[in-house]
C-alpha cells in the first residue's frame, strides 16, 4: 500500500526523545510507524499529547530493544502487545500490531500479526487509523483523512459489533465525537449506542471516570452529552447527570468568556455542573463512590453540590467569610455553577449581575487564607480559667473580630479578650 500524504516534521517527530525510542525500536531492522492520536493531531493541527506507535515487532522483543538502548520500558499490558516507554519523561505506547480473537466485552485475546491494514482494522474509528513513517509519510487505509476533514466520528465496521468487542468504545465514541465531530453524529452509531448503553454498568468505575472526564474536558461537551442521554448512556452510568444546560454555560464561562488565570476548563466542575442540582450531597456521594472518585475529587464534588452559598446579593464581609470558611477553591467552584446555572435560564444576564459574579471571583483569587489571632494559651496567660471556657472565650473573641472583617489585630483581639474575661 502506498503513503497517501505527508505531515512536515512536527516538534514531536524530531524530538531527541523520538528519535531516541525510533532508533531503539529500529535497531534491529524491525518498521515502526506512528499511529493513533499524534498523527491525527498533528493533521488536524491540534496539541499532540502522548505518542503511539506501532510495530510488526513482538512485545517481549520490544522491551528488549528499548533495554538495549537504555530506555526504561514497562510492560503495561505485555499481554496485549502494549509496551510503554518513558524517555526524558515523555511517554510512549508501543503497541504490537495485532487482531482481536476472542472478545467479551471488556477483555480481548490477541494474535500478533505483520499486516499494518489487519492492524487498522481492529482500531475504533476511521480517524484513529491514521498512521505516519518516522519521516512523515501518512497511511490511510480506511477513509480516516476524509473523515476527519468532514467531522465525522465513523466506527471502523459495524458499530453494534464493535462496541459488543470492547464497552469502552461506546464512550470512545462520545469523547472523539466531541472532540473532532460536527453535528449530526453518524446515525448507525447512535442506534448501536442506543442498544449497547444498558451493558455500560459492567464497566469498571475507574474506566468510565477516566472517559467521561475526557468527555468533559473537550472544548465543547455540552453536544455530546445531550447525545449521551438521548441514547439512554447516563441510565447506566450517571443517571444523576441532568443539567446539561449548566454545563454548557459552565464550558462557555471557562473556556470562552472569562479569560481569568484561575479559570481553566476543569474536569471535576463541569461533572458537578452536568448533575441535577436537586441530587444533592447524597448524589454527589453517589457518584463519587461509582466513578471511584479520590477523596479529594469526592470532596470537591460533595462541595460543589452543597446549597448554594455565594450570591452576588450578598455584602462584601459577608463573601469574605464564605470565603474564610469554605477556601477560595469552593467558593470559585460554587459561583461558577451557580453563574452557570443563572446563565442556563437567562442567556443574557443584566451587565451588573456579570459584573457582581465576576466580582465575586475576584475576591476569590485575591483572598489569602487569615489565621485567628489568638491561642487558648492567650486566654489563660490573661487570667481565664483553664477548661471548656477557653473555648467559649476564643469562639466569642473570633465572631467579633468576623463581624470587624478581620481588621482587627492581635492586640485589639486580645483587648476584647480582656474585656470578656473582665465581664465574665
Ligand atoms: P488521545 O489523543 O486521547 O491519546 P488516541 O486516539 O491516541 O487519543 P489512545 O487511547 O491513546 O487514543 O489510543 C491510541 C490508539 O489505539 C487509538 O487511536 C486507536 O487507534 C487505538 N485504540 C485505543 N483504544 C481502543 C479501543 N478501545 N478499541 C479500538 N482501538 C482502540
Ligand atoms: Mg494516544
Amino acid at each position: 500500500m502506498e503513503p497517501t500524504g505527508k505531515i512536515s516534521p512536527q516538534p514531536w517527530m524530531t524530538a531527541p526523545e523520538t528519535g531516541a525510542v525510533i532508533r531503539a525500536l529500529t535497531a534491529g531492522g524491525g518498521e515502526v510507524r506512528f499511529v493513533g492520536g499524534c498523527v491525527r493531531d498533528s493533521i488536524a493541527g491540534r496539541p499532540v499529547g502522548d505518542i503511539d506507535i506501532a510495530t510488526p515487532e513482538p512485545p517481549v522483543r520490544v522491551m528488549e530493544l528499548l533495554e538495549a538502548a537504555g530506555i526504561k520500558a514497562i510492560p503495561t499490558g505485555i499481554g496485549h502487545g502494549t509496551v510503554t516507554a518513558i524517555e526524558e519523561s515523555r511517554k510512549f505506547e508501543i503497541t504490537t500490531l495485532r487482531r482481536d480473537l476472542e472478545t467479551d466485552g471488556r477483555h480481548a485475546r490477541v494474535d500478533f500479526i505483520d499486516d499494518w491494514v489487519v492492524d487498522a482494522r481492529r482500531r475504533d474509528f476511521t480517524i484513529n487509523t491514521l498512521s505516519s513513517t518516522p519521516d512523515g509519510d501518512v497511511y490511510d487505509p480506511l477513509g480516516g483523512l476524509d473523515d476527519l476533514g468532514q467531522g465525522r466520528v465513523r466506527f471502523v465496521g459495524v458499530p453494534k459489533e464493535r462496541i459488543e468487542e470492547d464497552l469502552l468504545r461506546l464512550l470512545r465514541f462520545f469523547r472523539f465525537q466531541a472532540a473532532y465531530g460536527r453535528p449530526p453524529a453518524d446515525q448507525e452509531a447512535l442506534a448501536a449506542c442506543r442498544i449497547m448503553a444498558p451493558r455500560l454498568c459492567e464497566l469498571s468505575g475507574e474506566r468510565v471516570r477516566d472517559e467521561m472526564f475526557r468527555i468533559l474536558l473537550a472544548p465543547d461537551p455540552a453536544d455530546s452529552a445531550v447525545l449521551m442521554r438521548g441514547v439512554g448512556a447516563f441510565d447506566a452510568i450517571l443517571p444523576e447527570a441532568g443539567d446539561v444546560g449548566r454545563l454548557r454555560m459552565l464550558t462557555w464561562l471557562e473556556g470562552t468568556a472569562l479569560k481569568m488565570e484561575t479559570v481553566a476548563p476543569d474536569a471535576l466542575r463541569r461533572l458537578a455542573a452536568l448533575l441535577d442540582p436537586g441530587c444533592g450531597g447524597a448524589g454527589a456521594e453517589a457518584v463519587a463512590r461509582r466513578l471511584r472518585l479520590s477523596n479529594r475529587e469526592a470532596d470537591r464534588l460533595a462541595a460543589a453540590a452543597a446549597p448554594v452559598q455565594v450570591s452576588p446579593d450578598g455584602d462584601a464581609p459577608g463573601l469574605r467569610r464564605t470565603l474564610r470558611r469554605l477556601g477560595a477553591e469552593t467558593v470559585r467552584d460554587l459561583s461558577l455553577l451557580a453563574w452557570a446555572g443563572e446563565l442556563a435560564v437567562t442567556p443574557r444576564l443584566p451587565a451588573e449581575r456579570t459584573g457582581a459574579w465576576r466580582h465575586i471571583l475576584e475576591a476569590a483569587d485575591a483572598w489569602r487564607p487569615l489565621a485567628f489571632p489568638l491561642r487558648g494559651r492567650d486566654v489563660t496567660a490573661l487570667g481565664g480559667a483553664p477548661g471548656p471556657a477557653v473555648g467559649r472565650l476564643l469562639a466569642a473573641v473570633e465572631a467579633w473580630w468576623e463581624e470587624g472583617d478581620y481588621g482587627p489585630g492581635r492586640e485589639a483581639c486580645l483587648e476584647k479578650l480582656k474585656s470578656l474575661i473582665g465581664d465574665g
